[in-house]
């Protein structure tokens, strides 16, 4: 029976009407073709995927070359769960949190043998596939109505209904999440959840949220009681970790010494050697020579920053040419400039290291 076809108690009548209106008026005024997104064109769970895990932590327009040529080269889950884990990595070279690709590929030899999962909580069991990610590919390409619950969300809904408990706590994201789903669009939920995104990314805004523009003002608690620019609250942040590092450029005849991590962050993709601390030229010295490197010029180049989510990297660059060395172990490797590009998927944390061996030439 439809909420149509039944007599309503007067409370009911409430809820119903504030479904209808915040689910119509959200889908009334929502536009896709103001955001052509190349993601946004398609049904289909595959690229709804990678285009949702490529999203987190990274800017819609910054994705998209990155989607297209992924999608060019892994154009199934299929042929993404054939790849090489080197290949998959050196196509995310750039977008970071290396950690999403390699969930992808496993996930994706997964969905090759079990098939794609097309519910919201079988989607869940899949690595890397969290709640919101689970709730979009299920809403988009699947049509079940389960709201996505991302920042954007967060912020709407602790405005809408004048939430003041932190965000980011998971008693206060059950609440949203459940309150969401509620109003949720039962014949478009993915318009509904791309609709919320657009309205996040336009209008209700972190900061000066342009309510007059607002569908949904007349709903909205936050805006009625003048509140709107202060929420959502969040729990007080803890400092970032700050680790300091030199990295040295070891330059044998233009190839340069990369090597494998094995620990810490970045694991299993290359980068320059790290030793821990800003160490001084002396100090470096007795590390190499200890080693068997010997050394013909040394020059200290350019210090520079790379933020993770959790910590931050200072990094002093150090330039060393060499005129021998003695280099044993398998995760070394010797590479020249255009390899370290071509080959070697190097993240974005050395990235300023390969712009100081451009200035050498
Ligand atoms: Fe956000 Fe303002 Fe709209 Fe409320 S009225 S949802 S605060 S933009």
């Amino acid at each position: 029976m439809s909420y149509k076809q039944r007599q309503l108690p007067v409370f009911e009548l409430f809820c119903y009407n504030r479904f209808m209106c915040i689910s119509n008026k959200i889908l009334a005024w929502y536009r896709p073709e103001d955001r052509d997104l190349p993601w946004r064109r398609t049904e289909d769970a595959y690229h709804i995927w990678v285009s949702e895990i490529m999203l987190q932590q990274t800017q819609a327009q910054t994705v998209i070359p990155y989607y297209e040529r992924f999608m060019a080269k892994f154009p199934t889950a299929e042929a993404l769960a054939d790849a090489d884990e080197e290949d998959v990595l050196k196509m995310w070279q750039g977008l970071g949190y290396y950690r999403r690709a390699r969930h992808l590929l496993e996930a994706a030899r997964i969905v090759k043998d079990e098939g794609m999962p097309s519910d919201f909580k079988t989607l869940k069991q899949l690595p890397g596939i969290g709640d919101y990610t689970a709730a979009a590919i299920a809403s988009i390409a699947f049509h079940e109505p389960v709201a996505a619950i991302d920042g954007n969300l967060l912020r709407i809904y602790s405005r809408l209904y004048c939430i003041t408990e932190p965000v980011d706590r998971s008693k206060t994201k059950r609440r949203i999440f459940e309150r969401a789903n509620d109003d949720i669009s039962r014949t478009r939920p993915g318009d509904f959840n791309q609709a919320m995104m657009d309205l996040g990314n336009k209008i209700c805004t972190p900061t000066r949220p342009l309510c007059l523009l607002c569908p949904l003002r007349e709903e909205c608690r936050a805006f009625k009681e003048g509140v709107a620019d202060e929420l959502p609250h969040k729990t007080p942040k803890k400092k970032q970790a700050r680790e300091n590092y030199t990295l040295l450029l070891l330059d044998l005849d233009g190839d340069y010494l990369v090597e494998k991590r094995t620990e810490g962050l970045l694991q299993a993709m290359w980068g320059f050697p790290l030793l821990s601390g800003h160490l001084k030229k002396e100090d470096i010295q007795k590390y190499l020579s200890e080693r068997d490197f010997m050394i013909e010029d040394m020059r200290e180049m350019r210090d520079y920053r790379h933020v993770f989510s959790h910590k931050i990297w200072n990094v002093s660059v150090v330039y060393v040419k060499l005129k021998t060395m003695v280099c044993a172990e398998d995760r070394y490797t010797w590479a020249n400039r255009a390899a370290l590009e071509d080959v070697y998927a190097i993240p974005s944390a050395f990235q300023p290291a390969l712009e100081v061996i451009d200035a050498l030439d």
